[in-house]
């Protein structure tokens, strides 16, 4: 074999490494010593709009495959108390963005729309009236789930103009969702998801996973169709991961045979571009590319400025990033959300991650060379005064091995790049970053 073939190869090996959907990954977070008062960092934080989120962690089971903070508790007297502390961190943060604009705002968890219909409303007004978040410039979205999406709280959603509705439905075969531990009748996922239509939001997502256990070519296909046939503007599609700390185990997954996420992949690939969506990322299929019904306030795809409220938000500034401490299990997760109740202040960073030059070049690397936009090497020296292309030798093996390619300017994935984006994002993540992941003890 070639030097090239052999590269290639380590490369190519496995390419369902690790979802790098933010860098550095909270599991290389750690305590910050000394905290860092967080009204100096936001003080310093020099950018023009910014990114509002607001995290509910909260969900009615846990899915066998999921592993972000979020507890399973239905109680709304639960709901309440946490929305409390939420205004009361959002009254503690809100003199720091006095007269800075929100260009986004996005409700995650957990599934936010646990909370009853006027909860859900008290989050808007937390947004609007406490952080100064106009409706009418910022771009919102909500994550939603088929069992809590109910006309009154859709009501709310609409009359809170938001723009962005996400339901996580993953499969409307019902032997898979039992065997992800989502006790989902397929009828309940389409009605919810023909409720969710009929409310006409500018853009409705629908996410599905493939490699689940029990899944064919076909039935994969089938769940596809299904999702199409509702015409939202966006479908994510995830391959499954499990580890050792998800109530799926990796081992129960591999018993089921050989992995065919690539082959699912690659199938839902041609049929969501025939359908006409255009892929943004290896999970994001899109019809919508930017709104005409609001004027939305520029913002950066690099997230910084991301102010996270709530117990398992992160935020980040373009130095650190911090969250509150992080968890799965049932134990660890409701204690952590208990301190974050119970806490009065909420001023400052203990536990989080502070970037070097090097770790913001290789984020702003990262966030920009996993997507179709790719990495636009200009935009890389005017911010940072160096070469891509030199700090990241890795860029020219990209290139070599087929993986990426040059154009006027802007380094981008090619199709089997793409294919392969979470074997690339793996590969870029710094010695440092991964020694301190490796290292993480999760409780
Ligand atoms: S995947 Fe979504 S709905 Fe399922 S437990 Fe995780 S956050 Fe909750």
């Amino acid at each position: 074999m070639d030097e090239v073939a052999e590269e290639r190869q380590r490369w190519l090996q496995a390419p369902y490494r690790s979802y790098l959907y933010s860098y550095p990954h909270k599991t290389a977070y750690r305590p910050l010593e000394p905290a860092l008062p967080l009204e100096e960092l936001w003080k310093g934080e020099e950018t023009d709009y910014y990114f509002l989120y607001m995290h509910i962690p909260f969900c009615g089971a846990r899915c066998g495959f999921c592993n972000l903070f979020t507890l399973p508790d239905r109680r709304a007297d639960v709901h309440e108390q946490y929305v409390d502390a939420l205004e009361r961190q959002a009254r503690q943060w809100a003199p720091w963005f006095a007269g800075r604009s929100f260009s986004r705002f996005a409700v995650g968890g957990g599934t936010p729309t646990l909370l009853e219909a006027p909860l859900l409303s008290r989050l808007f007004d937390i947004a609007d009236r406490v952080m100064g978040l106009d409706p009418s410039q910022a771009s919102i979205s909500v994550e939603t789930s088929p069992d809590t999406v109910t006309e009154e709280r859709l009501h709310v959603l609409k009359e809170r103009l938001t723009d962005r509705v996400s339901i996580g439905i993953q499969s409307f075969v019902e032997q898979e969702a039992s065997a992800i531990y989502r006790p989902q009748k397929p009828r309940l996922a389409e009605e919810a998801l023909e409720r969710l239509m009929a409310f006409e939001f500018p853009l409705v997502n629908v996410d599905l996973i493939y490699g689940l256990p029990g899944q064919t070519p076909e039935s994969w296909l089938y769940s596809l169709e299904k999702a199409i046939s509702y015409g939202p503007g966006e479908i994510f599609i995830y391959p499954l991961y499990t580890r050792e700390n998800t109530i799926l185990k990796p081992d129960q997954i591999r018993k089921q045979g050989t992995d065919i996420r690539l082959e699912l992949y690659e199938m839902a690939r041609q049929r969501l571009e025939e359908a006409g969506y255009t892929q943004y990322s290896m999970r994001r299929f899109s019809k919508v590319n930017g709104f005409a019904h609001k004027r939305i306030l520029p913002f950066s795809c690099q997230e910084e400025g991301m102010v996270g409220l709530g117990c398992g938000a992160r935020s980040y500034t373009r130095r650190v990033h911090y969250a509150s401490r992080y968890g799965v299990s049932q134990a660890a997760t409701r204690s952590i959300i208990a301190d974050y109740v119970a806490a009065e202040r909420h001023d400052q960073a203990d536990y989080g991650f502070v970037l070097s030059e090097a770790e913001q070049k290789r984020r702003y690397l990262l966030k920009a060379i996993l997507h179709r936009e790719g990495l636009e090497l200009a935009a890389y020296e005017e911010r940072f005064g160096s070469r891509a292309m030199q700090d990241h030798p890795e860029l020219e093996q990209l290139l070599r091995l087929g993986l990426a390619e040059l154009e006027a300017g802007v380094l981008r994935l090619t199709a089997l790049g793409m294919a392969y984006s979470d074997a690339i994002g793996d590969e870029l993540i710094s010695a440092d970053v991964r020694e301190r992941m490796e290292g993480y003890e999760l409780r």
